[in-house]
């Protein structure tokens, strides 16, 4: 690879836009997709033109049928105190536009030939849960495994998220997970050679009522009690954590300090690049469209480039799963919700912790390029495969926030976005075999905590399926809990 670098904000080489145009992303809109250029701290202004100039001279020709749609700054950022003051009707369940890509993916993308005739085990969901199970089958030796991804590797809620890593949970279960996956993140860097750029700054949680306040000091007995070193503070102590909290109408918080941040593009495209040189297919821009169904087992798995016969198929399809898994004749519990999220442009480092009102779902965090990056549930969101942005979150998330950090008002949002949590009753997930199909085998169900909980649970599904073994969380958290009724339900839920 040459080291001709066009954007030093993402680290893309001149030959990674080669590589790109090689592939068929042939215009500005699609290379940045594809490479990240442009979608740092610079926001493009230091890489644009070199790269329109590069595409130019590669005589790059732009794709019929492609649209723009990667973020780009505003022509004119606003400050988070005006947008505070956008009025808001409470009373109104938010609405908001679907983007193209939720319907369909241009057929110029999709990678020229068939998809292989036969795989032991197809994935389906190119998001963080299906290449982070890939990768832990290729670790045990199983490599004859094939992704389908309908759109690019962050098209789900993987590449949407807000990158908080928390061992701070109200369940042992999601406490042990955490923990594990946290620590898995911690060599990444070693084991998959890329930095996700995990910075343990603590997560700040604060309660407002005397119920929530209950729920946090429940809940750090049981995080002592697995060695997580979770501190219930004072609201005086918590303005010592993060200086300039307002912590306005606070009762308490809670306080972990090996919680922490990472970026989430890399961590994707860490685990496909694994999966790619051990051997497994990674397929972008496959949609699945349906299954062959014989005694109990699916046989097939249709897609738009063919069928593929398998001994094993694994839904990873996140807030698509209940779609896909009716496709087989399987009824899923789970429930798609939009969650909106914006960030701002970057300021100097002062905030460690991530910080969440756990009453209202606010949470906000500074990343390590600067940019404070928040999101907050909203009551009123009808369920929905719904990614449209709206006026009404913007508004909302800046007077939540300013209420907390006056001293933020000043600040401008470069770019907002949404993605949709895949919601169960115990927002708890989807796990193991299907009842009458048991073949077909179910990694959903992560609401607005999957990545943290992928390194982990993949790791012990990869074992589970290659050995054999019974490992209680495929039972724990079966599909057929929701007719049994058997629910833990898990209260640390942000949003
Ligand atoms: C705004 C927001 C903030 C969040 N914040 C956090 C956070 O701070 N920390 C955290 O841990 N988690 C967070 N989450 C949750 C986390 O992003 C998800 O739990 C996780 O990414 C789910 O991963 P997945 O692989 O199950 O699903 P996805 O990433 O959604 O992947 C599913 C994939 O399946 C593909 N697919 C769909 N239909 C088909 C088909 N027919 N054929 C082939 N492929 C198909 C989709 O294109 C998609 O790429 C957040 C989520 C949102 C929306």
């Amino acid at each position: 690879m040459s080291k001709t670098l066009i954007c030093s904000c993402e680290d893309v080489t001149a030959d990674d836009i080669r590589h790109a145009v090689s592939k068929g992303f042939c215009d500005v809109e699609s290379v940045k997709r594809f490479t990240g250029f442009g979608t740092g701290i610079c926001q493009g202004k230091g890489c644009l033109s070199a790269v329109a100039a590069l595409l130019a001279k590669e005589k790059a020709q732009k794709p019929a049928g492609l649209l723009p749609f990667t973020p780009r700054p505003p022509e004119f950022p606003t400050e988070l105190s005006l947008l505070a003051s956008a009025p808001v009707d409470e009373s109104q369940p938010p609405v908001g536009g679907v983007p193209q890509e939720l319907s369909d993916f241009p057929p110029a993308l999709r990678p020229e030939g068939p998809v292989p005739a036969r795989a032991k085990v197809v994935i389906i969901g190119g998001g963080i849960m299906g290449l982070a199970l890939a990768y832990n089958l290729s670790l045990r030796g199983e490599t004859d495994v094939v992704v389908l991804e309908r759109g690019y590797l962050c098209a789900g809620a993987s590449g949407r998220n807000g990158g908080g890593v928390r061992m701070q949970w109200g369940t042992s279960a999601n406490i042990e997970l955490a923990k594990r996956s946290i620590a898995l993140m911690g060599r990444f860097a070693r084991d998959l050679g890329i930095n996700v750029w995990l910075r343990q700054g603590g997560y700040l949680f604060m309660a407002k009522t005397k119920a929530v306040a209950e729920r946090l000091e429940r809940n750090v007995a049981l995080h002592n009690k697995h060695g997580v070193p979770t501190r219930l503070l004072t609201v005086d102590e918590a303005r010592e954590v993060v200086p300039g909290l307002s912590l306005k109408g606070a009762q308490a918080a809670s306080y972990n300090p090996e919680d922490g941040v990472i970026f989430p593009w890399p961590f994707l495209w860490g685990y496909a690049n694994a999966c790619r040189k051990a051997g497994i297919k990674v397929e972008t821009f496959t949609n699945v469209t349906g299954f062959e169904l014989s005694d109990g087992l699916v046989r097939k798995v249709k897609t738009d480039r063919g069928d593929i016969a398998c001994d094993t198929v694994v839904l990873a399809t996140g807030a698509w799963s209940p779609e896909i898994a009716k496709l087989a004749g399987v009824q899923l519990p789970n429930e798609p919700h939009r969650h909106e999220i914006l960030s701002t442009e970057p300021l100097k480092p002062f905030l460690s912790p991530l910080v969440s009102v756990l009453d209202s779902g606010l949470y906000f965090s500074q990343s390590m390029r600067g940019e404070i990056v928040g999101g907050m549930g909203d009551p009123k969101e009808p369920p929905g495969l719904n990614m449209g942005s709206t006026l009404r979150f913007v508004s909302r998330f800046s007077r939540a926030l300013l209420e907390q950090m006056p001293q933020l008002g000043h600040v401008k949002v470069l770019r907002q976005w949404a993605g949709c949590y895949d919601v169960t009753p115990d927002n708890n997930p989807v796990l193991g075999r299907t009842p009458g199909l048991e073949n077909l085998l179910q990694l959903s169900g992560f609401v607005g905590h999957g990545f943290m909980m992928a390194p982990a649970v993949a790791e012990r599904m990869a074992q589970w399926m290659t050995t054999g073994e019974s490992d209680e969380l495929f039972t724990r958290f079966n599909l057929r809990r929701f007719q049994e009724g058997k629910l833990e339900r898990e209260d640390m839920i942000i949003g």
